[in-house]
């Protein structure tokens, strides 16, 4: 495979901005793996690929994907708990880039701990909305304030989706994965609000500022903006770890797809039927004789 920087020869624009960024993030978390596979570190687990080719295939991916219609694309997540180091860097990225304040979170990085005496092992799972294929949030409010969009995403609509009803799809999402915007800031209280914090965003299609959105349902949309832009969810591309993939399944040369045929994965809670469309790979830790923590944990 070509030098990453090597692919990159597009005229700057925002596509090609946003994919040099994904790529600095991604030697970062190279660097990051390198020391934890270090000879002094105790037994880490092997990295298959370096997460920086990984992002450039998913590029290519998306980059296919995108050429094809809306209704043929199946967006989906592969999370491989495995090499998540539970640095948090992808919640922080995905705070700044849809302005998320203080009352809620798209992402969370749970810690699990399984196993006893010698054996004790801890693992990290980062979770967002599952954009499930049978979403209860959608069945507990009137039609048409949360819709399935031909490929998948889960979208809200924030011109409906408030007080009652807002609080109504919070309560029937089993992952906790919405919350309601109240408005907040985290430098409320501070000599003065941070400009960041007052900053537009756009999700949906649309412009929009925190305090217009007082009283409304928000979790994740799988960065739509960004992908409609051809790059990849913030989570996926400032992931330290290389533990985050994302991309079009229903492609058959794709990462995703690769990972889904090549490893045993599990989806969140999947006995109630929701039909997630994140996958977690559920493969034991080399290191410890127990299943994978996924095995019981999920
Ligand atoms: S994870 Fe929750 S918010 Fe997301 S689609 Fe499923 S039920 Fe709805
Ligand atoms: S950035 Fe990656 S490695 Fe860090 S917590 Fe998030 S998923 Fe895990």
């Amino acid at each position: 495979m070509p030098e990453p920087t090597q692919q990159l020869t597009e005229q700057p624009n925002r596509r090609s901005f946003l994919r040099r960024g994904a790529l600095a993030a991604a030697a970062g978390g190279f660097a990051a793996h390198a020391v934890l596979t270090s000879p002094t570190a105790r037994a880490a687990p092997p990295l298959p690929e370096a997460p920086t080719n990984e992002l450039v295939r998913m590029l290519a991916d998306l980059d296919a994907a995108l050429a094809k219609p809306a209704e043929k694309r199946r967006w989906v997540m592969v999370v491989d708990t495995r090499k998540c180091i539970g640095c948090n860097a992808c919640t922080v990225a995905c705070r700044a880039e849809n302005q998320v304040g203080p009352a809620g979170s798209y992402r969370r990085v749970l810690r699990i701990e399984s196993g006893a005496g010698p054996w004790v092992a801890g693992t990290f799972k980062p979770a967002n909305c599952m954009h499930c294929d049978n979403p209860p949030c959608a069945r507990a409010v009137p039609a048409g304030m949360i819709r399935k969009r031909p490929d998948g995403i889960v979208e809200l609509d924030y011109t409906r989706l408030k007080g009652q009803y807002a609080h109504a799809a919070a309560a029937a999402c089993p992952y906790g994965a919405i919350h309601v915007e109240d408005g907040r800031n985290f430098t409320d209280g501070t000599p003065a609000v941070q400009e960041y914090e007052k900053r537009e965003f756009v999700e949906y299609g649309k412009s929009w500022r925190r305090s217009e959105l007082v009283g409304v349902a928000r979790k994740c949309h799988f960065c739509l903006h960004l992908l409609e832009a051809g790059s990849l969810p913030a989570c996926v591309s400032t992931c330290i770890g290389g533990a985050m993939h994302f991309g079009d399944a229903s492609l058959p040369n794709s990462l995703v797809r690769e990972l889904l045929n090549k490893n045993r994965t599990l989806r969140h809670k999947e006995d109630l039927g929701t039909a997630p469309r994140v996958y977690y790979v559920a493969e034991p830790f080399p290191t410890t004789p127990q299943a994978a923590c996924n095995t019981c944990h999920y």
